[in-house]
């Protein structure tokens, strides 16, 4: 069976779509700016279901899978819209109403506008399907695709924190006020996501990043997507990947902990490279923004290498994949 990859590599040759393949288009907007723009389709029992989450998660998680795209070209989101597919039973409640709710509460956090969408009835199951907008200065979105061979690879924040979450859930817990931390922590980062908007943003503006990617099939997979788009390998350490610290409940396994890390999906963290000479300049600011440095990208296309216990193994992708 084609993979999702392959089927839309095959179109974006087919018709010659020269503006598909990143985490969102760049549209030229005028002499300053650039345009960018991204969707993302939520499908009930595929990418969430209802008895693990709640109206107010599900409405905050389908803008944040988008902002995620945004911030993953160092632009600033702008503009959102928003359509439904809704069976008639799930209309009568007041759940449209809690997912608005959620979803605007995380809008009017990043000061972004809902501009429409649509409704529509479906026979059984609810779909949603999510644009965003935003703006960077022109020429200056930052691309999958423009990594160079020497690069410092770079992550946000900790990951695996969204896989366990989605293991816990598949356990029978529940998100619940009187669960333990550790489990609210990871249930939380798997149900409403915190987009990293501002560290897209910043890395973008501070011409910082040679290119961005945002985690969310994983580690192994979007790195491997990186460095396609990118023409390079990669090298990464495991002892330098900042794993989530709430797994520590869930297991005590290295090995099992690493896992989650590389090939657990929807961490919407960013991924991004920079050049060397970059390192120290931007030291303070690595620094601050809770920055960890994990490898380097190396002139070995497309071969990832883990660095594990001193030995060197091929890291093959292994990440969420639809098809
Ligand atoms: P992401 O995980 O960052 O949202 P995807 O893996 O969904 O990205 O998509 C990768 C690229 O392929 C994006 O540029 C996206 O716009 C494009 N793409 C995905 N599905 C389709 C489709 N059905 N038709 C055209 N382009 C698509
Ligand atoms: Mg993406």
């Amino acid at each position: 069976m084609k993979s999702e990859f392959d089927f839309i590599e095959t179109i974006r040759r087919r018709y010659s779509l020269s503006k598909i393949g990143d985490d969102s288009a760049v549209l030229p907007k005028n002499s300053k700016a650039d345009l960018v723009m991204t969707t993302d389709l939520l499908i009930e029992d595929i990418d969430f279901r209802l008895d693990w989450t709640t109206p107010e998660f599900l409405g905050h998680k389908a803008l944040a899978v988008s902002l995620s795209d945004v911030a993953a070209m160092g632009a600033k989101p702008v503009w959102a819209m928003l359509s439904i597919g809704i069976p008639k039973a799930i209309w009568k409640t007041d759940f449209v109403e809690k997912f608005y709710d959620g979803y605007f509460r995380l809008a009017q956090k990043f000061n972004v506008e809902i501009v429409g969408g649509d409704i529509s009835e479906t026979p059984d199951k609810i779909v949603v399907d999510s644009i965003v907008a935003g703006e960077a200065k022109r020429n200056k979105a930052v691309l999958r695709s423009s990594a160079k061979d020497g690069d410092l690879i770079f992550v946000t924040g900790s990951l695996g924190g969204a896989a366990g979450g989605l293991r816990l859930l598949e356990q029978n817990f529940r998100y619940d006020l009187s669960e333990e931390i550790w489990r609210k922590n990871l249930m939380l980062k798997q149900l409403q996501p915190i987009p990293q908007s501002y560290n897209g943003q910043f890395l973008g503006e501070q011409n910082l990043a040679t290119s961005i990617i945002d985690l969310s099939d994983g580690l192994s997979s979007d790195l491997a997507h990186l460095c396609r788009a990118s023409k390079v390998g990669a090298k990464i350490f495991a002892d330098k990947i900042p794993i989530n610290k709430n797994l520590c409940g869930l297991t005590k396994s290295f090995d099992e902990k690493l896992n989650f890390a590389l090939n657990g999906g929807e961490d919407f963290e960013l991924l991004f490279t920079i050049n060397p000479k970059k390192k120290i300049r931007f030291e303070n600011e690595l620094k601050n923004h809770n920055f960890s440095h994990i490898g380097e990208t190396t002139a070995n296309a497309e071969i990832i290498e883990l660095i594990l216990d001193g030995r060197s193994s091929v890291l093959e992708p292994k990440g969420f994949r639809h098809f």
